[in-house]
């Protein structure tokens, strides 16, 4: 194992050896880029191995796309609040979204993060190999037929989305992949799913117009979140869209012509969709080669690590979504700094702390979330251990507009120091809310050190200092 490798001293022994590189990490996204840049500030020897354009998902297929839909989807839902506000001579009943003078737009300013991240990687002094890197022994990746060395090896490839190929008519169906190259807005959308990818695209397509039908196959989405999440957010889809069709299964898709037809398991059939999005969750990327070296997989194609991101073969780390664990950017970006900290910067326990990581789905209204929630509390602390702090108001944005949009809160505490566990929001502002209470949360807060922080007035976060 990679612990019996230095304990045993053999560690030093291989960094004897000659490589081309100390560090080679097989994938340019945001993992392997922090990784491979912070190896770099300790002087280490680094190469990254990218297939197609740097930056990985979050860049090109992700967070960096989807926020500025999501800008774009918010300017939409405001747009009838402008009248309300005083301002005339705004057509906000009658607008139409250019899709591809966003799409445009938005390209471009990928295309400009491609030359930062290059720029930054040869500044580093990094060397960047185009094409798919293959473990093809201990120590040795193959990009392009040609053999580089290297003493230590991060895979950090990243996952693709779930597809399923057992639904009949499944390949007329689209994934959040493509849905960065649609060059036209579809009138008529079915997305399936009930994740982060599902409620977010679902909401975009919505704000922007499109007659938008997101299909679940239990009751509720996001059911990895805390009830109030999704209670919530189901209400606000109810009143503004996009319309939620539960307890269904797609059985087909069909294609007439241009348009679909879905078929659900339930008999419902919805006719004349232009555009079926499968937003059912993601598996991890599997084509780095590596059979004769043997890296140890969970049965669903995650790679196995222990804490430190090591895989069970000495020399061979992972991180990012092809582990599994919290597959989001700046999870995957702290694990490569720390995992180089370790590596070449002397800082030998140096790991990510997986706990109490925060997170925000891009819903309408968003929703902010750190620690766990109240089931998980009751069923972790016990029930009588565990008080629940709520709050459900109308933003004061809403005062003066017909368009309403709720905002609920929740604080999770544990024994009788009330110690802060778990903080949900969803509202108006919870995207940028959340990160600085989820640092009074990583640092142990009780509720009683919230309610000692002075509120902040007139905003929505202060009713976090003031629960009672
Ligand atoms: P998720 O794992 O979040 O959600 C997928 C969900 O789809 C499942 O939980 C399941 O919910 C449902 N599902 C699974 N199989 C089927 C099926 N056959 N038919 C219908 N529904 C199905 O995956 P996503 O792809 O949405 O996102 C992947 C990850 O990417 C997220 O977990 C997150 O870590 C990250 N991400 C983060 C974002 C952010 O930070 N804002 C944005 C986007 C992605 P159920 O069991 O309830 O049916």
């Amino acid at each position: 194992t990679q612990a019996d490798i230095i304990s045993k001293g053999l560690y030093s022994n291989m960094s004897e050896q000659k490589f081309d590189f100390d560090y080679l990490v097989i994938g340019g996204g945001s993992g392997g880029i922090a990784s491979s840049r912070r190896a770099a500030s300790y002087g280490a020897k680094v190469a990254i191995v990218e297939r197609t354009v740097i930056g990985g998902t979050c860049v090109n297929l992700g967070c960096v796309p989807k926020k500025i839909m999501f800008n774009a989807a918010h300017h939409a839902d405001s747009l009838q609040d402008l009248a309300e506000y005083g301002f005339q001579g705004v057509n906000t009943s009658g607008w139409t979204f250019d899709w591809k003078t966003i799409r445009h737009k938005r390209d471009a300013y990928i295309e400009r993060l491609h030359g930062i991240y290059n720029s930054n990687l040869s500044k580093d002094k990094i060397t960047t190999l185009h094409g798919v890197g293959k473990i093809v022994d201990h120590h040795k990746v193959e990009v392009n037929g040609e053999i580089h060395t290297a003493k230590h090896i991060l895979v950090a490839v990243g996952g693709e989305p779930t597809v399923p190929t057992d639904v009949p008519g499944h390949q007329y169906g689209i994934t959040s992949d493509d849905f960065f190259k649609l060059d036209v807005q579809p009138k008529k959308v079915v997305v399936v799913g009930a994740g982060y990818i599902a409620v977010e695209l679902a909401g975009i397509f919505n704000s922007l117009g499109s007659e938008t039908h997101l299909v679940i196959r239990q009751e509720k989405f996001l059911r990895t979140f805390d009830e109030m999440i999704s209670d919530t957010l189901a209400e606000e889809m109810k009143q503004h869209g996009p319309n939620v069709i539960q307890k269904a299964n797609v059985k087909e898709i069909k294609k007439n012509g241009e348009k679909k037809t879905v078929v659900l398991d339930t008999g419902a059939v919805l006719e004349d969709v232009d555009q079926v999005l499968w937003a059912i969750g993601r598996n991890p990327k599997s084509d780095f080669g590596a059979p004769s070296v043997n890296i140890d997989r969970h049965d669903n194609g995650y790679i196995k690590v222990d804490k430190y991101q090591n895989t069970n073969v000495p020399f061979f780390y992972a991180l990012g979504d092809v582990c599994g664990r919290a597959q989001l950017t700046p999870v995957a970006i702290a694990a490569g700094r720390k995992l180089s900290d370790r590596l070449f910067g002397g800082k030998t326990d140096a790991h990510l702390d997986y706990d109490n990581i925060p997170s925000v789905v891009f819903s309408h209204p968003p929703t902010g979330t750190t620690g766990i929630s109240e089931k998980e509390a009751k069923e972790k602390y016990g029930e009588d251990n565990v008080k629940i702090y709520k709050s459900t108001f109308t933003n004061m944005y809403h005062a003066m507009t017909t368009r309403k949009s709720k905002t609920a809160m929740k604080l999770v505490t544990v024994g009788k120091e009330e110690k802060v566990v778990g903080i949900h929001i969803v509202g108006l502002g919870a995207d940028e809310m959340i990160q600085g209470f989820s640092v009074a949360v990583k640092m142990g807060a009780t509720k009683s050190d919230l309610d000692s922080t002075v509120a902040i007035h007139p905003t929505a976060s202060e009713e976090l200092v003031t629960m009672r």
